[in-house]
Parts: structure tokens; C-alpha cells; sequence
């Protein structure tokens, strides 16, 4: 009868636990929060298991946030933290710039002459890294993390993406997809703004023969490994070398050897763009 609410259930849907509180009152809240927290933002925000980062993309991207208000409070709390912040809201008005005035970007490489690069990658190898098993605990802890939440820290985006590109040598395009599927916050603009900075193709982007070492990265930004213990049950008991795990029967091998990978990678911007070049003439 009406006297009950329907519980979830009783409609076809099953219960999930948000990590976000929807709505304006409560993006108004976590702004608050996050307002007192942005002295640290310019040193924790590139440490996953710091949750340093505002968290309120979604907010922003469903409007239940408005930019302006965003700015505002920043501009309200100066210091190193909060010029840091602004100038990642700076980034998201970049992205949406260079979506409306350049709007090839949004089926190919804002850098046309990388769209004759035919990426080698296998399904198999793209398949494990949606999974989450690749073998690297970083790359492995963010995409399990994401299909289970719809999230991923900023750090772990580059690196993933980063990842696909370059050491599995599958399109872009194809990661920037599945992040589309699955990212709460997905917009189409930073999405791609994102994706084509890891893959070297964008406008102002990571150069190509500048290549993240995923081991470096987990080293750096997750040092003691105690996000990817968060993600990766298998790893828990691991204390030494968590980032390249050996002999974890339960755990997946790497999939590729970095170095070579590498080498490939660099073949095949150089050899793109000369392709390139030729047919031109
Ligand atoms: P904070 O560090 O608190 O930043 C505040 C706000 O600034 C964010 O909420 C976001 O609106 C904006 N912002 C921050 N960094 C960027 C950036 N690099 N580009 C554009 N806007 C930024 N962001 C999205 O909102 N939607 C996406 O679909 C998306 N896809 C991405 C894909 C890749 C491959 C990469 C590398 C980045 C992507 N980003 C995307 C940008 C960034 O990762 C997220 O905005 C950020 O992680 C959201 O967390 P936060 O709100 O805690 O960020």
C-alpha cells in the first residue's frame, strides 16, 4: 500500500552505498568542508590515499555546484592551496574552450597528424586493463576502483591512461570510452581534455617522449602502497615491494615489460608523424 515508502528493491533496483551526497545543500556543504582543507591542497593533492581533492566534480558537472560559487570561495581563503585549486577550475574552462572551438577533438586528436597512428594494442590487453589486471598494483587498484564507485583520483587518471597508451599501445579513444561509461563526473570536455593530454595528441600536452613509469609513479604517490592495499584484497598482506609485487600467487604477472613497451611507444609517435608527413607531400 502507500502507507510504506517502496523500498528500493521493490522497484527493480539494487541498494549501493553513494560515496557522494547528491544535491545543492550538500555540495554546499563539502565546499565548506574542503574550503578549511586548501592550505594543504598545493602538496596532498597528487596523493591518492590523501583524499585531499575536493571531491566535488560532480557537483560541477551536474550543476548542483556553480563554478562561480566555486572561484568564490577560493578567491575568499588565498594562499599556495587555493591558487592551486583555481587553476584546476582554470583547467575545466580550458577543456570546454578547446571542445567548442576546436570540435574535431571530440572523434580525434586535437594534433591531427597523430590520427594516423594505427595503435597495436590487443582486445585482450585492453580487456585486463578495465578489469583491473594488468599486474601493476596502481594502475590495477584505480580501474578496479572506478568500475566499483564511478571514481578516480586525478593522479590515478594519468597514470591509467597513461598506462593504456603507451605501455599497452591501444587508442585513446578506447579509454576515453570507458571512463565515459563509468566516471560519475564524466564530461565530455575534460574527459577528452584529460585523455588527450596522456596520450600526447592534445593541446598542450604531456610531450609524447615523455612517458610516466607506472612503478615511479606507485613509488612517488603511493609510497608506502596503502592505496593500493584499499583496492587490491590479494596485496593486503604484502609490506615489501607492493609495487611491483613477486610471487603473490593471487595476483596477476605484469602484462608487458615497461621498457620495451616504451620503445614501441616512441616508434610509433615517430613513425606516425612521418607517415604523416609523406602523404602530405
Ligand atoms: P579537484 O582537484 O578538487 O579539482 C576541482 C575541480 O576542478 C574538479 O572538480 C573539476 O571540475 C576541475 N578539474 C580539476 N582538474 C581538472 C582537469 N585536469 N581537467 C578539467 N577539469 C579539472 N574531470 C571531470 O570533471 N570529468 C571527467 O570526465 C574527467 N575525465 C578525466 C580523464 C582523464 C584521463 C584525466 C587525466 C582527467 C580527467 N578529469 C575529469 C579531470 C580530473 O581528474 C577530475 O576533475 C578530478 O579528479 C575530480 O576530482 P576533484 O573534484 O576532487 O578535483
Amino acid at each position: 500500500g502507500l502507507s510504506q515508502p517502496w523500498a528500493l528493491r521493490d522497484l527493480g533496483f539494487a541498494e549501493n552505498s553513494l560515496w557522494l551526497k547528491a544535491g545543492s545543500q550538500a555540495a554546499k556543504r563539502r565546499l565548506a568542508a574542503f574550503v578549511a582543507e586548501l592550505p594543504r591542497y598545493a602538496e596532498d593533492r597528487n596523493f591518492p590515499a590523501k583524499d585531499a581533492t575536493s571531491g566535488l566534480s560532480v557537483h560541477l558537472r551536474f550543476g548542483t555546484l556553480s563554478i562561480r560559487a566555486a572561484v568564490r570561495a577560493a578567491l575568499a581563503h588565498p594562499s599556495a592551496g587555493s591558487d592551486a585549486w583555481l587553476s584546476e577550475l582554470i583547467w575545466r574552462d580550458f577543456f570546454v574552450m578547446i571542445l567548442d572551438q576546436f570540435p574535431h577533438v571530440a572523434t580525434g586528436a586535437f594534433r591531427r597528424e597523430y590520427d594516423t597512428i594505427r595503435w597495436p594494442g590487443s582486445e585482450a590487453h585492453f580487456q585486463a586493463w578495465q578489469e583491473g589486471r594488468t599486474g601493476y598494483p596502481l594502475v590495477d587498484a584505480a580501474m578496479r576502483q572506478l568500475l566499483a564507485t564511478g571514481w578516480m583520483h586525478n593522479r590515478l587518471r594519468m597514470v591509467t591512461a597513461s598506462f593504456l597508451v603507451k605501455d599497452l599501445l591501444v587508442d585513446w579513444r578506447k579509454g576515453e570510452a570507458h571512463f565515459a561509461r563509468h566516471l560519475l563526473d564524466f564530461d565530455l570536455a575534460a574527459n577528452n581534455g584529460g585523455w588527450q593530454w596522456c596520450a600526447s595528441t592534445g593541446c598542450d600536452a604531456q610531450p609524447w617522449f615523455r612517458i610516466f613509469h607506472p612503478y615511479t609513479q606507485s613509488k612517488r604517490f603511493d609510497p608506502e602502497g596503502n592505496y593500493i592495499r584499499t583496492q587490491l584484497p590479494e596485496l593486503e598482506n604484502v609490506r615489501k615491494n607492493i609495487h611491483c609485487p613477486q610471487d603473490v600467487p593471487a595476483y596477476p604477472a605484469p602484462l608487458v615489460d615497461h621498457a620495451l613497451q616504451r620503445k614501441h611507444a616512441l616508434e610509433l609517435f615517430k613513425y606516425g608523424k612521418k607517415e604523416n608527413q609523406e602523404s602530405k607531400n
